[in-house]
């Protein structure tokens, strides 16, 4: 185990190598089909550890990977450097707002759970265990997207360390490019910290899975189906 700056001198974020105790527990996540052996590791606690790690693979052309649980493949799947963000894991609701703000480690069952008292949901996908910040990007489409659309659709922010080493705190207002480079096209334009994003106003969800077609069916229970049987839900 080591630690690094930027400028590569000791002092700074852990940083850890193949054979360093703790690599063998960092490195792989939920998908363990693939091999991932990584040259550096930095198990990210702080937003300054990503800036850091970041500044410090530019200098050296290294990739860098990102996970948070690992349910996709990071790029740093052999060689390059692996930033492991689940220790980032703060996660504040506000229940006036109707917005939760979460650091790049938390977890939709995490949000579910927190959100819930003030009768509101995320809009999260099918798994608890997958990561907000892994899932958002991508798109999102989970249970209740037939009543509101993507989970990408309803960020307000997003906090990123970008190539050139810098966080920078993006909003459609403020870096409008970057803010929609980064919902919808996936990960790749730089580690995303923590992001805002909507709450909806779900108590309760009713679920099923059919059994022919393996889709999700979801109704929350003040909607009654539309005249098809289906959604979208109109009022009770
Ligand atoms: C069991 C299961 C159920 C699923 N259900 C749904 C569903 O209902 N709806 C849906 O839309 N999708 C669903 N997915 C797909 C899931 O949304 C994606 O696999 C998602 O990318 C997982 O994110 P993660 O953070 O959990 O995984 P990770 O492997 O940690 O990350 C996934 C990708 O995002 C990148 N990434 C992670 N963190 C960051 C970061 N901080 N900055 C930049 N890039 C980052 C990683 O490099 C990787 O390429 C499901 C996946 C699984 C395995």
């Amino acid at each position: 185990m080591d630690t690094f700056t930027d400028s590569g001198t000791l002092s700074g974020p852990t940083v850890l190598r193949p054979g360093d105790a703790g690599y063998e527990e960092e490195t792989p996540g939920f998908q363990l089909a693939f091999d991932q052996r990584p040259d550096l590791v930095v198990p990210a606690a702080r937003p300054e550890d990503v800036a850091a790690a970041v500044r410090y693979a530019a200098g050296r052309g290294l990739r860098v990977g990102v996970h948070a649980t690992g349910h996709g493949l990071p790029g740093a799947r052999r060689g390059g450097l692996l930033v492991t963000t689940r220790r980032l894991d703060r996660l504040t609701v506000d229940p006036v707002a109707r917005t939760v703000r979460v650091g790049a480690g938390v977890r939709w069952g995490a949000v579910v759970a927190a959100a819930a008292p003030h009768g509101l949901a995320p809009l999260n996908g099918s798994a608890p265990s997958v990561g907000v910040v892994g899932y958002t990007p991508g798109g999102g489409l989970g249970l209740l997207a037939r009543e509101f659309g993507w989970a990408a659709d309803h960020v307000r922010s997003l906090d990123v360390v970008t190539a050139d080493g810098r966080l920078r705190h993006v909003t459609a207002e403020t870096e409008p490019d970057l803010y929609w480079g980064l919902l919808g096209g996936g990960p790749g334009l730089g580690v995303v910290i923590g992001l805002e994003t909507a709450l909806v106003p779900v108590r309760t969800l009713t679920a099923a899975r059919s059994p022919t077609t393996g889709g999700w069916w979801t109704r929350r229970p003040c909607c009654a189906p539309g005249p098809s049987g289906h959604g979208p839900c109109r009022p009770a």
